[in-house]
């Protein structure tokens, strides 16, 4: 019809479609920046890991925690961040777009405010963009497998690029670098660090074990009881760099999925 008054919402509605994410489960959204490798050479990041850069990687991540409260565990390496939403979350009524765009535009635009507060002396070049995807995760169980996934990947790559950009130091082309490390094992590459004079297992927390931001709830519930109703303001978001794989970290902070 041309006449635009007479067009019936409902039949363009119709058309729609929305894709509702499975109820009870855990809802994971993992953002990653989208060509980084390219984003990290303009901005001159520091190889293998630029500290500042994952400081801002984490400050974007505590603000998205602190303004979606249904978000209750988040892990980050690199360009990427996995947020945790509970299992009995209504957020957006689970509809996966309207979640995921959320999240991404919130992270997106922090990422560019907070940009100067992290590189006070390098500007900002060009805008940064990230994508984001929902995937949800049944059991408690299945959802530590994901996040325990993301770890040992942080710890695959981490090894390899500190072996890779150690390599280049010492003179080797990237593509000499990278035929140098085909088919080596973890061993192997310990090896070849110890040679360089470096103890993987001493690089920083950050770059070994990636980031964790959670809400240090036990802390709340002592606060509250001391300094009575209303002590909301004194919720705490910390951010740890530790092993998440091992059940010790879960049993420490029993009230993150329960
Ligand atoms: P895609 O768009 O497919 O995600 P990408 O170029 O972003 O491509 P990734 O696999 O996401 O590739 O890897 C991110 C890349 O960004 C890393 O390989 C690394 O080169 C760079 N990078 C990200 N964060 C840092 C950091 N803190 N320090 C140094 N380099 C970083
Ligand atoms: P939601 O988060 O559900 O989208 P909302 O507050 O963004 O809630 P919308 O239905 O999207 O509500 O409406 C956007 C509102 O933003 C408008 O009602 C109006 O108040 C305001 N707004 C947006 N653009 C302008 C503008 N150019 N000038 C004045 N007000 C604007
Ligand atoms: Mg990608
Ligand atoms: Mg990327
Ligand atoms: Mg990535
Ligand atoms: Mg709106």
């Amino acid at each position: 019809t041309n006449d635009i008054g007479k067009v019936e919402p409902d039949y363009v509605r119709s058309f729609q479609f929305k894709k509702i994410l499975m109820p009870s489960t855990w809802i994971v959204i993992r953002i990653d920046g989208c060509h980084f490798h390219r984003f990290s050479d303009v901005h001159e990041f520091v190889k293998p890991n630029d500290k500042q850069a994952l400081n801002l990687m984490n400050a974007c991540a505590v603000a998205v925690v602190k303004e979606f409260p249904d978000i209750v565990f988040s892990y980050g390496v690199s360009d990427e961040y996995s947020f945790v939403l509970k299992n009995d979350s209504h957020f957006y009524q689970r509809q996966a777009s309207e979640i995921v765009s959320a999240i991404v535009s919130l992270f997106t635009s922090i990422y560019i405010t907070k940009w100067k507060d992290f590189f006070h002396q390098k500007e900002l070049k060009y805008p940064p963009y990230f994508d984001g995807r929902a995937v949800c995760y049944p059991s408690v169980e299945i959802l530590r497998d994901y996040l325990a996934w993301r770890q040992v990947d942080c710890h695959i790559n981490n090894q390899y690029n500190t072996c890779f950009w150690e390599l280049v130091k010492s003179g080797k082309s990237k593509s000499e670098a990278q035929n140098f490390l085909k088919g080596t094992q973890t061993g192997d590459k310990e090896k070849l660090l110890k040679q360089f004079g470096i103890d993987y297992h001493k690089l920083p927390a950050m770059f070994r074990q990636g980031s964790s931001i959670f809400w240090d709830k036990e802390d709340i519930t002592m606060m509250q009881e001391k300094e009575k109703p209303g002590g909301n303001s004194l919720k705490r978001v910390i951010v740890e760099h530790c092993n998440i794989i091992e059940p010790s970290f879960w049993a420490a902070h029993p009230t993150i999925l329960y």
